[in-house]
């Protein structure tokens, strides 16, 4: 498989060149630019498999370049990863309402950082392999798609149409996390009845109807909600 190309976008000269490093490091194939302008037309020439964006930079800014990439036949398959300041909850609401695949806060150790990168490129590569995956298992939880069932241990469980779409959802974009505003466009967007959109009272009630400990749906603190990462 070919080296897989990852750009970073980020203004600060020192943890630009500590990140090339440990992706290079690591086989990645790095271009790198320090302003957001460059950094877009890098995008469109370089056509990289994963974006590092950094949120805060001179010219255009990160969640514009976001927006642009995602708003681009062309592009939107680029994976981007967010750089956001410390603990600015609002600024990772703000990222992922642009598409961003998942974020990391300043400061990150580089090590955390290429995981990162791993796990996105990873999780881009199952989304593509499994697009039209019929069934979804994790545990003692089973979805199946065709049919329109969720089993837990075996025991068919009753959920809500709109239940069902957030939890296929979440579950076929497991690992990744979600803002409410996310769900009710990408996971109810095209849903034909007029649905409640409280979605904090669905995941309440498929948790309580999959009675699953610890619950398979997260809870990310001011951020929204992420399916546990799929193992084996
Ligand atoms: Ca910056």
């Amino acid at each position: 498989m070919a080296a897989k190309k990852i750009l970073i976008i980020e203004d600060e000269p020192d943890i630009l060149e500590v990140l090339s490093y440990n992706l290079k490091r690591e086989g990645f194939q790095v271009v790198t630019a320090l302003d957001g302008d460059k950094g877009l037309n890098l995008v469109r020439r370089e056509k990289p498999d994963l974006v590092i964006l950094d949120l805060m930079l001179p010219g255009m800014d990160g969640v514009e370049i976001c927006s642009t990439i995602k708003n681009d036949n062309e592009l939107m398959s680029t994976l981007v990863i967010m750089v956001t300041a410390k603990g600015e909850e609002s600024d990772i609401v703000l990222g992922l309402g642009v598409g961003a695949d998942d974020y990391v806060s300043k400061p990150f150790s580089p090590r955390e950082l290429v995981a990162r990168v791993k796990a996105v490129l990873r999780r881009g590569l199952i989304i593509d392999a499994s697009g039209g995956k019929e069934k979804i298992e994790c545990g003692a939880l089973v979805i199946d798609s065709a049919r329109y069932k969720v089993m837990v241990d075996g025991e068919e469980v009753k959920l809500t149409a709109t239940e069902f779409r957030i939890l296929q959802y979440l579950a076929s974009n497991a690992g990744r996390v979600f803002s409410r505003e996310q769900l009710l466009n990408k996971a109810l967007g095209d849903a034909t009845v007029v649905v409640d959109r409280n979605i904090d009272v669905h995941i309440r009630g498929i948790r309580k109807k999959l009675a699953i400990q610890p619950p398979v749906i997260e809870t990310i603190r001011g951020v929204g909600y992420r399916f546990q990462e799929l193992t084996g």
